[in-house]
């Protein structure tokens, strides 16, 4: 039992037995882009890699969350196919390929690419709960029945286009809102959002690196934005700036949260003890998987840091797997999963919730399949033994 989450040790799972493991790829439309600092048009087509494990118990499902270009972070669609079926799927054939907990060991052989590694690890896994009929929250020592929705708005053109859409999501129920900034496009928007929705509504604003404490003008904009009353800012600096954030850290009075560098417990570790790191983002998936988020939540908890789990531009199938983390004791501000639909068509229903308020799957595995019609236009690569 640990002393303070009170969350017992993940219990080990019966191994299944593996017949295939298949790379999907499924294309769907966007229906709203995010537009952010390092990312201007990220197109409407979509391709969605998923990870798929034919088991003689079960079969396992899970979404590579890797963008389409390698723009948020190194890894991207194409080059994740490859490093799966390349070199971790041919790992997992070699190893305890059934059993998820046990697989992690020889996944770690391949250096980075923590998003595909997360992907055949959770289909594993998934396969497994399926099989035991255990849900992925209950599993991971979930306790809330829903999560709170919260909503990202990308960077506009103009504050009216900004407020327009605060409008949107806060009438979907968002709990709370976290806006896309960058240089020169921060203090102005977030002061009218903040005059627009009151002091109720809690505001985030994420940077992705786009800031630098060498631009003097760019410090004098973060310093007005440290009169916003965010509940965090993310990431303003470049990823392996901590130095920088730290400094940051100092000199404004918001909390600093880091997204990008948290790549591991390890990184984490560092960026909270160099006071770089205020509040955690936890995204599963960049971390190398939900058996690694679990620690991470519970690392947090011991730290006092606060954390909640964010997004990529996940489908029905990633949010559903999302939500379990979301739904762990030690979360303390609202998780990533937008209230309004990002797809045309949706991959697995169910993971939007009403009125801002998400149920957390209670099915076994993650809760979530994808819609076998989807399924009918995918490209499917089977990864021999
Ligand atoms: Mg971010």
């Amino acid at each position: 039992m640990g002393p303070v989450t009170g969350l017992p040790p993940l219990e080990p799972l019966g191994a299944v037995t593996v017949g295939a493991i298949e790379l999907v790829t499924v294309p769907l439309r966007v229906l709203r882009p995010l537009r952010t600092a390092r990312v201007a048009d990220q197109g409407l087509e979509r391709d969605v890699l998923l990870v798929h494990v034919r088991a003689d118990e079960a079969d396992g499902w899970a979404e590579c969350v890797a963008e389409a270009s390698p723009t948020y972070s190194a890894e991207h669609t194409k080059g994740a196919r490859v490093v799966l079926s390349e070199h971790l799927i041919p790992r997992a054939w070699a190893g305890p390929t059934g059993d998820a907990m046990a697989l992690g060991h020889h996944l770690d052989a391949v250096r980075g690419h923590p998003m595909a590694r997360a992907a055949l690890e959770l289909a594993v896994l998934d396969a497994q709960l399926r099989a035991a009929g255990r849900s992925l929250a209950d599993w991971l020592g979930a306790t809330a029945a829903s999560v709170p929705a919260g909503a990202a708005l990308g960077l506009h053109a103009t504050p009216d286009e900004l407020l327009e859409e605060a409008d949107v999501a806060l009438a979907a129920g968002a709990a709370r809102l976290r806006v896309k900034v960058a240089p020169g496009r921060a203090a102005l928007p977030l002061g009218a959002l903040r005059a627009h929705v009151g002091d109720e509504v809690v505001l985030q604003a994420d940077g992705n690196g786009s800031f630098s404490l060498a631009d003097p003008a760019h410090v004098a904009e973060l310093m007005l934005v440290d009169e916003v009353g965010l509940a965090c800012l993310e990431q303003p600096l470049a990823a392996d700036d901590l130095v920088g954030h730290a400094d940051l850290a100092d000199r404004l009075t918001t909390p600093i949260c880091l997204d990008e560098p948290l790549t591991s417990l390890g990184t984490i570790e560092a960026a909270v003890a160099l006071g770089a790191c205020e509040v955690v983002c936890l995204k599963p998936a960049r971390v190398g998987g939900w058996i690694a988020a679990r620690a991470v939540h519970d690392r947090c908890v011991e730290l006092g840091v606060p954390v909640w789990v964010g997004g990529m531009l996940e489908t029905g199938v990633g949010r559903s797997a999302n939500i379990a983390v979301a739904a762990l004791p030690g979360m303390t501000l609202p998780p990533d999963l937008d209230p309004r639909r990002r797809y045309e068509a949706e991959l697995a229903a169910g993971t939007y919730g009403a009125d801002g308020v998400v149920p957390v799957p209670s099915g076994p595995g993650t809760g979530a399949e994808p819609e076998a019609a989807l399924l009918e236009g995918a490209d499917v690569e089977q990864v021999p033994a």
